[in-house]
Formats: structure tokens, C-alpha cells, sequence
């Protein structure tokens, strides 16, 4: 047994978090000491949440995961990994298409820092499901209640709710 600690970042959009993610945190807190939920504040396309809304969802949902914490970064995720003194970063697998970006990504992350990428892949069940999709999904009223947790699924009803009114 090692008695190093090992601090892991898991970087993303999560917008917003997914079962796919949260399954991926739960596998990957047995393998870290300390795992850090980071949700990127660069502008992605068409975001629906706001950073802060995001981490406040995460928090939520992790509050009773030990060792897990939440928070917002705003420059590359190698600056904020040496910042936060992690050992690596925490990558979700669903399927093979997501190895060849996701190894181009793992391999400059490395090249600029020396910082190495862990990946864990997620259950069969979420191996399909992109934030991207459930965003688009909803926003056409369809039911995404069984790819994210409850309480995303009434915020995120809410979300839309207020865009068509807004
Ligand atoms: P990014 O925009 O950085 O890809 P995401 O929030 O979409 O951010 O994803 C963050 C990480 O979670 C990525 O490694 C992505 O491959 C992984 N991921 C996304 N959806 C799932 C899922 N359903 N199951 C497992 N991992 C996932």
C-alpha cells in the first residue's frame, strides 16, 4: 500500500451533469483521495446553465460523496491542475468515439505540463448520453428524466421553461 495522496481534477462542461458523469465520479473516487468536479467558465456553444448554476447543481448532487468537492476554473485545465496541485486529470469514457478526441486532448495536456490523464469508463447504460443531447432533447419536450438526475431534470425544466418565456 502506498501512502501517497493522490488529488484528481475531473474537468468538463457539465452542462449539465449527467448520470454518465455522476457514474463516472463514483467509480473514480475509489481509485483517488481527493477528486475535484471542475466546471469549465470558458464559453461553450449555446450554454443553458450558467457556470455558478452548474457548480451549485454538482454540489447538490455529490454533498454526501466523501472526498469529492466542486468548483468553477477559467483558464487552461493545466494551469488550474497545477494550481490545485493534482497528480492527474479524471477523464469519462462512454465509447470509442470519444478516444480518438479525447486522446489528442490527453496527449497536448501532457506535452504542455507533463500532467497525466486517467480515464474511467461509464456504465453500458450512459455509454450514449451527451449533455449536448439532453439539452436538445428537452428543449423539443422530450423526456430525458431516466439520462440525469431528478433534481437536474426540475432545473433543467424550469431552464426551458423560462427561456420560451423570456
Ligand atoms: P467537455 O466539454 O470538456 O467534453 P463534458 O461535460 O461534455 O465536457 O464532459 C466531461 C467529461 O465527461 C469528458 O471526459 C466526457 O468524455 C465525459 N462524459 C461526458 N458524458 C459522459 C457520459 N455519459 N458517461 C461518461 N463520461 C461522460
Amino acid at each position: 500500500m502506498s501512502d501517497r495522496f493522490i488529488r484528481a481534477i475531473f474537468p468538463g462542461s457539465f452542462d449539465p451533469i449527467t448520470n454518465g458523469h455522476l457514474d463516472v465520479i463514483k467509480r473514480a473516487i475509489k481509485l483517488f483521495d481527493e477528486l475535484i468536479v471542475a466546471v469549465g467558465r470558458s464559453p461553450i456553444k449555446n450554454p443553458l446553465f450558467t457556470p455558478e448554476e452548474r457548480v451549485e447543481m454538482i454540489a447538490e448532487l455529490v454533498k454526501d460523496i466523501p472526498r469529492v468537492s466542486v468548483e468553477s476554473f477559467d483558464c487552461l485545465t493545466v494551469e488550474y491542475a497545477a494550481r490545485k496541485k493534482a497528480d492527474v486529470i479524471l477523464r469519462g469514457l462512454r465509447s470509442l468515439t470519444d478516444v480518438q478526441y479525447e486522446f489528442q486532448l490527453a496527449m497536448t495536456n501532457r506535452a504542455v505540463s507533463g500532467i497525466d490523464t486517467v480515464f474511467v469508463m461509464t456504465s453500458e447504460r450512459y455509454g450514449f448520453t451527451t449533455s449536448t443531447m439532453i439539452r436538445e432533447v428537452a428543449a423539443l419536450g422530450g423526456d430525458v428524466s431516466k439520462l440525469i438526475p431528478i433534481a437536474i431534470y426540475e432545473k433543467l425544466k424550469l431552464k426551458l421553461a423560462n427561456r420560451r418565456l423570456g
